[in-house]
């Protein structure tokens, strides 16, 4: 399998993490049925964010592997890791069957400073994806297809090349100085061999399509899947703020600190995430990407409020038979 981003319906993808202990398991793995009963492109599992681990990312990558007809799609990270940690890495997971990534530099771990030399050897996202496509290179330098009616014999293919991802900053990284430092750095992943961007969290469409303009100006030829977090409470945007360093967005702040109720914060939220949605689809945006926080119903609530699922899934259809 591989991404495939040129079919409609509007292409959607999602964004998970893996439980932090053995007693999510069982609800992560219903939330991915419901996420996967929608037919998405992919479904990413996370890296390192929050304390999880690597065997627990595989294991939930594996599990959509075997589990569902989705594609399941690794973040690597930078943090920590020697050439020789991160290439054996790449390969375990390529070995598990995994060939999508999302290369990630990694942000310094609890406690720890941009200053602290938190990195290991890999200096940044751009060589994170190098090292991908090195290391499959070298595991799988061709592949042989069988010639139909002719016993025993093969033709020599080039090799399928993995889906390598990276991530794009609309409103910039908390470390670059100015905003061109973000398209190039994004060029420079480009160059290294990246195949998709998805970016950080954005609270206005225009953020999202100026960020495209400047990149498509500067030569970033690359589809740029938005990223859109439903923001479904005032605590989850304040945490959600101090990790990305994005600049609070006064209307939605406003709008969620003034209704009192959870359920109304969840509809503001909800709202608020499908008109984005909406608005980058009619700009042209190449598909959407929700960060899920391994709920389904909030974010097949967006979609289906944005008009981007109108059918009834496989699971509404099974329940009713
Ligand atoms: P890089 O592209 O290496 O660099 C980040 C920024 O630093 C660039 O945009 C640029 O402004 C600046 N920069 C890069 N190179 C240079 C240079 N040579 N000189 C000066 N400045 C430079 N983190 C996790 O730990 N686990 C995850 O699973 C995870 N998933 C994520 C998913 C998405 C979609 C996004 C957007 C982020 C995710 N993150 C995750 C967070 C990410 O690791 C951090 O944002 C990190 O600080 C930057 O990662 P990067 O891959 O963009 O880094």
């Amino acid at each position: 399998m591989s991404i495939d981003l040129s079919t409609p319906p509007v292409p959607i993808s999602f964004e998970v993490y893996p439980p932090r202990s053995d007693a999510g398991v069982a609800a992560l793995h219903e939330t991915i049925r419901h996420l996967a009963s929608v037919d998405p492109r992919f479904i990413s599992v996370t890296y390192g964010a929050g304390g999880s681990t690597g065997g627990r990312s595989l294991e939930l990558l594996t599990h959509i592997l075997r589990e569902t007809h989705v594609e399941p799609l690794a973040h690597l990270t930078c943090v920590g890791n020697t050439y020789a940690g991160a290439n054996t890495l790449i390969r375990e997971f390529l070995d598990a069957g995994i060939t999508s990534f999302l290369a990630l530099r990694g942000d310094p771990p609890a406690g720890a400073s941009e200053d602290d030399a938190f990195l290991g050897d890999l200096g940044s996202a751009a060589e994170l994806v190098q090292l991908i496509d090195r290391v499959q290179a070298e595991r799988e330098p061709y592949t042989e297809a069988l010639i139909p009616g002719v016993p025993g014999a093969v033709r020599v293919e080039k090799r399928a090349r993995v889906d390598i991802a990276v991530a794009a900053f609309p409103n910039g990284h908390p470390r670059s100085r100015h905003a061109f430092e973000d398209i190039d750095a994004l060029l420079a992943k480009q160059a290294a061999g990246a195949t998709l961007a998805i970016t950080q969290l954005f609270f206005h469409a225009d953020d999202y399509l100026a960020f495209v303009a400047r990149s498509r100006e500067a030569g970033v030829t690359i589809p740029i899947l938005p990223g859109i977090m439903p923001i479904t409470s005032g605590a989850r945007l304040r945490r959600v703020l101090e990790l990305t360093g994005e600049a609070l967005p006064a209307d939605l702040a406003i709008a969620l600190d003034v209704e009192p109720t959870v359920e109304g914060q969840r509809d503001i939220g909800i709202a608020h995430a499908a008109r984005l949605a909406g608005e980058v689809v009619d700009g042209g945006a190449p598909g959407i990407h929700l960060y899920a926080f391994n709920n389904h119903d909030t974010v097949l609530a967006v979609l289906r409020e944005a008009g981007v699922l109108t059918t009834t899934t496989h699971l509404e259809k099974e329940a009713v038979r």
